[in-house]
Order: structure tokens, then sequence, then C-alpha cells
């Protein structure tokens, strides 16, 4: 793998990068841009000449030992294959498609069209820059994020937000340090069980409609619900991994879901390769 210029570390303080550093993540840095021909030229030789970076990209950082609990049961694993729904069957929420933020998230806080309505605290929506262009897509909540009323909390969020912040980014952030991140399931599941396939068909207009108004440039699919919604495929992560996808023409970056992560650190340097590559992606846009 590439090495890179560690001269260039935005929007982290010494903090964070020395937090970074000490853990072996490699932060991710935009290719310098020159006014001129002959600088650029200088500035690519001077990244070339530079000091070698902290590792190279190693597995992102691991949240803290008194971090809460992850979901009490962590999505399946990722090699497994799952049925996807015939969409064409399932009965489609109408005028999703051209609703605007407002509505769209009221209409989803009152929705009724599955029966994962039935035991939720509240609806999980999304967080985030709603003009980013990065945006990552999960699966469904936990308990920490029914109770919450928002995506990615708990040990696995903190990880998440590791991640996030190892690239430049936050949940709260904005332009090129925010992004926006919404679940394939808005609903809870009992117990933490995997969505049924005609559950996940049900919400997807609501994540589809979310992607059009958000209009991202990179999407990073997180987890197998994540990814076979999007991709509309039974194939497991471990054979999507690696490649630029595409939803609705916008590049899909297929990863693992931090919650896997929690349970199989050794992954984590497969995941920081995936966010390398949406990184990549983005950039050459
Ligand atoms: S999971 Fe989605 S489709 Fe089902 S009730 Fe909740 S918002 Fe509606």
């Amino acid at each position: 793998m590439s090495e890179a210029d560690t001269s260039f570390v935005p929007q982290l303080d010494a903090r964070q990068r020395a937090m970074l550093a000490e853990m072996g993540v490699r932060v991710w840095a935009p290719r310098p841009v020159a006014a001129t021909a002959p600088a650029q030229n200088e500035t690519a030789k001077a990244a070339v000449a530079a000091p070698a970076p902290v590792v190279a990209r190693a597995a992102p950082v691991a949240p803290p030992a008194s971090a809460a609990p992850a979901r009490a049961v962590a999505p399946a694993a990722p090699t497994v294959a799952a049925p996807v729904a015939d969409v064409a069957q399932v009965p489609r929420i109408a005028g999703v498609e051209l609703m605007d933020w407002a509505t769209l998230r009221d209409t989803v806080a009152g929705c009724t069209a599955c029966g994962l309505c039935q035991g939720r605290k509240n609806t999980v929506f999304g967080v985030g820059d709603q003009q980013a262009d990065w945006m990552i897509v999960g699966e469904a909540p936990g308990e920490n994020e029914d109770r919450l009323g928002e995506p990615f909390v708990g040990a696995a969020g903190q990880l998440l937000d590791n991640m996030l912040r190892a690239v430049g980014r936050s949940r709260s952030g904005q332009g090129a340090q925010g992004s926006y991140i919404a679940n394939v399931i808005k609903c809870r599941p009992p117990a933490n069980r995997n969505p049924q396939p005609d559950e996940v068909a049900r919400c997807e207009p609501y994540l589809a409609r979310q992607v059009a108004l958000v209009q991202p440039k990179v999407i990073v699919a997180m987890g197998r619900f994540a990814v076979q919604s999007l991709l509309k495929t039974n194939e497991p992560i471990g054979r999507l991994r690696g490649k630029v996808h595409r939803y609705e023409g916008v590049p899909v970056i297929v990863s693992y879901h931090p919650a896997y992560l929690l349970r199989t650190p050794g992954d984590k340097a497969k995941a920081w390769a995936d966010l390398c590559l949406a990184m990549d992606t983005l950039e050459n846009a």
C-alpha cells in the first residue's frame, strides 16, 4: 500500500493526531492541490520525500474500555447471505420520492408500514450534514439507538466516530468534515433480531429518499443488510469489498458494521482499507 504525506492531517488537533498515531491509525489525507503545474510537481516531490507516515493504513481505533456496551445482539456474521425481498411485491409507501426533509422525517416518525412500529420507542431517522458528500448507511437500530433516536450510538457508535475522525470527519461536522448517517431500517427489530426481507423492502423508500436529498458523492454501506438493500444482492460482504459499486449512480463502498468489528477486531484493518477506498473514490469523483 502506498504511503502518504503525514504533514497533511486535516481538521485534527494535536491530541487527536497523537491518539491516532498511538493506536496505529494512519490518517487519510487529501492529495495536495497546487495552483500551477510546476508547483504541483514540487508538492509531489515533497510528499514523496516526506518522512515515513505514522503507520500505513492500520485498523481504526478501538473504543475505550469504559465505553457503553454494544448492541445486545450484534449484526449477524457478514459472510452469511440473507434473502433479499422482491421489492416489486411489497406495497410502496406513496409519495416518498417527492418528500422534503421535514415531510420525510414526519412520515417516518408516524410510519406503521411494517410490524416493527409496534415495539419501537423512537424511530431512528438519521443524523449529520444533509448536504454531506459522504454518507454512512447502517442496518437497523439497536437498543441504544431506539432509546435515543439516533443511529450508531453505544460502543459501535464510538468506533464509527473514531473511524470517521481518522478520515477527518464527524457526525456533527459540515461540508468536507461532515457526514450523513442513516440506517436501512428506521425501527428497532424486537430483541435486535435480523430485519426480515419484507421489513427492509418496506422501509427502503425512506433511505432512497434520504440518499436523493443528500446527494452524496460516496456511500459507505456497513453491514450485510445495508449492503444487500443498496446493491440488491445476496453476495456476502467479503466478496463485495474492495470494489466500487453503484446505487442510483452514487459510488458505494462495502464494509463491515462497527458492531461486527468489535467482535472481530482482526477485520479492522480491512475496514480501514475500505475507508481509504471511499476517500480515494470521493477524491476522484
Ligand atoms: S421499520 Fe420502516 S417501514 Fe417499518 S414501521 Fe418503521 S419506518 Fe415504517
